[in-house]
Formats: structure tokens, C-alpha cells, sequence
């Protein structure tokens, strides 16, 4: 039997302590592998939720945020922010109402309020003034992305800028209206044209039956004007009921009293809630304020340029509007029977006021 040497002995201890050392060694190794393999991997997609959320908020152009419920806000999306000129820091902890237009605080300070009273989501439209000077539009979402029944300790927006679409819709609600202003209105004189007086007439029946009140209407007629014409030329024809639809218009006290272009030289007035004696007295002040305007006329033996007008009265019950005209239009024609420049009224219908 061969005995170990103290030589060998010596080797085996030395293999005995070498092993584990080596092990340590490669667990080491393996443990910073790792790790460094984890790093590059989170550089690469991001597995952190703020890194998540950078990320999605540099493609994402809306305006996201996060705002206290008090209103301070804590986290504002870059790529939104530059849509108004300016960079998160600009906004981070600020209140929201800083750069918002004054007319939309009231009803965004409600829509925070409904949030915090327990609204899982609210929406809302206003203005945010870009660095330019400009208002900007959002439509904003509002939530508090809690749980249900608890109040919430933030606020999350999303803010979708709408500015192109809201200046379409007010250039085509300008526009319209514009159309609408053309198509009511007479183009030489600016009065309401017969179109618009037919709406102003049944409107003002419908009133005048629903309130059981007397309703006025004056059938006004420049006299002698084809000898103006004759005399003056067309222009100046033209001039003159210019003229005389600015005087008869002037002439009107009450705001709800429309004067009409009817067609030709004739023009209408309709006078609500007046009585025969009150529509006469308007018609005489008419009559009066255009023989003030003292517009020659020498082919006529007044010398100057004047008006007929009939006047009727009636109230709905009575009679429907299309009789009333008919009656105001007899008595212009009674008026230039007359002689001209003169106010003729209507016999009242029995039982009117
Ligand atoms: P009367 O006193 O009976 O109303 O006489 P008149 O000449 O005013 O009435 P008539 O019905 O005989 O002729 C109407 C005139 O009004 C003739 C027409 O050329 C003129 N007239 C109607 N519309 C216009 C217009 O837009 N411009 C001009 N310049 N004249 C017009
Ligand atoms: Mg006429
Ligand atoms: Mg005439």
C-alpha cells in the first residue's frame, strides 16, 4: 500500500479550495452578463412606466396631462406642448387657468368639479392661447383614472386640438349668415326685401294673435316718380328711392317696426302692437320727414319730391294679413285719388281697435 506524500496532500486541499473559488467566480459572470444583457433590453424597449409613457407621449400629438385636483399640473405631454410653442417646463407646475381664454374658465372649472365629485370622465371644449399670441381650440377628456367611488387625487387630460375645424364652422356660419343678410335685402335701397317682409309679416300676425293686440300696416308710394325719372334720368330715379327708403326707415320710433322694400317705388311698414291712431301718426311723420329732405322735383306743382301713404289697422281675429294689405293699398290708391302727399286710413274693420 502506497501512503499519500505530504506532497499530495498539499494538491488535493488546494484542488478542494480551488473549485468553489472558480464557481464564485462564474456565478460572478453569469450575474453582470446578465444584468448588462437586461440593461441594453430596457434601453431598447423601455420596461419602466415613466420611460412607457415618454415614449407614447413623443408620438402621441395631443395635448396629455396631469393635473392635481386642486389644478397644478405635474405632467404635460411634450409633442403637445409644442403644438402652442412651448416646452413642458413652460407648464409643469403651473395651474391650467393660466393659459386659458377667460370666456371657457367657468365652465372648465365646472367639468373639474364634476371629476372630482366622483364624474369617471367629463368632457369639455376651450381655448388655450398659443405663444403667438393665437387661441388654440381643444376638445378635451377629462378622467381621473381611479378607482370608482374613491376621490380622486389627479386629474388626466387628453386635449385634441379642434382649432381648423372651429374656424371652418365659424367662416361657414359667417358665410351663411352673409347669404342669408344678401337674400333678405333689397340691393338698391339695403331695406328688407319682400321675402324678408312675408316673414316679418306672419311672425308678427302669429304675435299679434297669440297677445289678442291691434297690428298696423302702411302701404307707402312715392309720387310722380316715372316723371323724375323722365326728368332726371334713372340714376338720379334710383338716387331719390334711395333716398326716401333711408328717410322712412329713420323715421320709425320702436325697434320691432320694420319698413320693407315692396317693389318698385312702394315700400311697406308694418307696426306692431298699434293702434289706427298710432299708425297714422307714423304715417304722417313719414310723409313729413321726406317732404323735409326737400328733394327737387320741378316737374310737379309741389316742387319737391313726396309720398302717399295708406294706412289699415286691424286685430288677427278680425281679419287675416292678406286683407289688411289689400285695405292699406285701397287707401293709398284713395290718397293719390286725392291729389298726392297725403295719408289716407282705412275704414276700421267693425269691432278692431
Ligand atoms: P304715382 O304718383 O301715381 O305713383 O306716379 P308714379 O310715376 O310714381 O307711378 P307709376 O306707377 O306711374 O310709375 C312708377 C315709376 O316708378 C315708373 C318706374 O320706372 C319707377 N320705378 C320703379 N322702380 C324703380 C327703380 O328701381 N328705379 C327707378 N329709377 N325708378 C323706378
Ligand atoms: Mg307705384
Ligand atoms: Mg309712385
Amino acid at each position: 500500500m502506497v501512503l499519500p506524500t505530504v506532497g499530495d496532500t498539499v494538491s488535493m486541499c488546494s484542488c478542494a479550495l480551488l473549485l468553489p473559488a472558480v464557481l464564485l467566480a462564474l456565478l460572478a459572470v453569469l450575474i453582470t452578463t446578465v444584468a448588462s444583457v437586461r440593461q441594453e433590453h430596457e434601453n431598447h424597449v423601455g420596461t419602466g412606466r415613466v420611460r412607457d409613457q415618454d415614449l407614447v407621449a413623443s408620438y402621441v400629438h395631443e395635448l396629455a396631462f396631469v393635473a392635481d385636483v386642486d389644478g397644478w399640473l405635474r405632467y404635460v405631454s411634450p409633442a403637445g406642448t409644442a403644438s402652442l410653442g412651448l416646452h413642458p417646463d413652460d407648464l409643469v407646475g403651473y395651474g391650467w387657468r393660466q393659459r386659458l381664454h377667460s370666456d371657457d374658465l367657468d365652465h372648465v372649472t365646472a367639468a373639474f368639479e364634476r371629476m372630482t365629485l366622483g364624474d369617471p370622465t367629463v368632457e369639455c371644449t376651450a381655448r388655450v392661447r398659443h405663444t403667438d399670441g393665437t387661441w388654440r381650440w381643444y376638445a378635451t377628456r377629462l378622467g381621473t383614472g381611479g378607482i370608482a367611488g374613491r376621490t380622486p387625487d389627479r386629474i388626466i387630460g387628453v386635449a385634441h386640438d379642434i382649432t381648423a375645424s372651429i374656424v371652418r364652422q365659424h367662416w361657414l356660419e359667417h358665410t351663411n349668415a352673409e347669404l342669408e343678410h344678401v337674400a333678405a335685402t333689397d340691393a338698391l335701397t339695403g331695406l328688407p326685401n319682400r321675402r324678408r317682409l312675408d316673414e316679418v309679416r306672419r311672425a308678427t300676425w302669429a304675435q299679434a294673435r297669440r297677445n289678442s293686440e291691434p297690428i298696423s300696416m302702411l302701404v307707402i308710394d312715392i309720387d310722380n316718380l316715372k316723371a323724375y325719372n323722365d326728368r332726371y334720368g334713372h340714376d338720379a330715379g334710383d338716387r331719390c328711392l334711395v333716398t326716401v327708403a333711408r328717410t322712412v326707415a329713420a323715421a320709425l320710433r320702436r325697434a320691432t317696426d320694420v319698413a320693407a322694400r315692396y317693389g318698385g317705388e312702394e315700400f311697406v311698414v308694418v307696426l306692431p302692437s298699434t293702434t289706427s291712431d298710432g299708425a297714422r301718426r307714423v304715417a304722417e311723420s313719414l310723409r313729413d320727414a321726406v317732404r323735409a329732405g326737400a328733394l327737387p322735383h320741378a316737374g310737379v306743382s309741389a316742387g319737391i319730391v313726396t309720398v302717399s301713404v295708406g294706412v289699415a289697422t286691424t286685430t288677427p281675429d278680425r281679419e287675416d294679413d292678406g286683407s289688411l294689405f289689400t285695405r292699406a293699398d285701397a287707401a293709398l290708391y284713395r290718397a293719390k285719388e286725392r291729389g298726392r302727399d297725403r295719408v289716407e286710413t282705412a275704414p276700421p274693420i267693425p269691432g278692431s281697435r
